[in-house]
């Protein structure tokens, strides 16, 4: 399947882990959780940011997932320098 055509159908609500020819996860692993964690909005964003070679949301919106997987396994992930909030 085209990476094109994942894309599309993870924005529309499905979430297909790719096996073949390497293990891929869609966009917020929501394919690898028991959630969705992009809501249709973000993912619909997630999709512009792509398509207008937006970087910066792209990363920020990657980071934000890979901290929600953490989440998910019950792991509180922050980078070095990174405010806390309540500290
Ligand atoms: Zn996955």
């Amino acid at each position: 399947m085209h990476n094109r055509e994942l894309l599309l159908r993870w924005v529309a609500g499905e979430n297909i882990h790719v096996m073949e020819p390497d293990s891929e996860c869609c966009p917020d692993f929501a394919c690898c959780q028991s959630r969705n964690y992009f809501s249709p909005t973000m993912r619909a964003r997630f999709l512009r940011a792509i398509d207008e070679k937006d970087t910066n949301t792209v990363m920020l919106m990657t980071y934000m997932a890979i901290q929600g997987l953490y989440a998910s396994q019950g792991v509180n992930m922050r980078i070095v320098g990174e405010e806390s909030g309540n500290a």
